[in-house]
């Protein structure tokens, strides 16, 4: 019970971890304005140039 918590815990900080220091795999970088934006943004949403995918 208590290692299962215990192994929750540590995927949520590996999680957290690769979220932080792999910000390209969760954000998309504006080729205009070069603001990041979401993964599923459609377009910018600082200068509103659509993405390509
Ligand atoms: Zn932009």
């Amino acid at each position: 019970m208590s290692s299962n918590l215990y192994l929750v815990i540590m995927l949520g900080v590996i999680f957290l971890i690769t979220a932080f220091s792999v910000p390209s795999l969760f954000r998309k970088k504006c080729p205009n304005c070069g603001s990041k934006n979401w993964i599923e943004a459609k377009v910018c949403k600082k200068c509103g140039v659509p993405f390509q995918e």
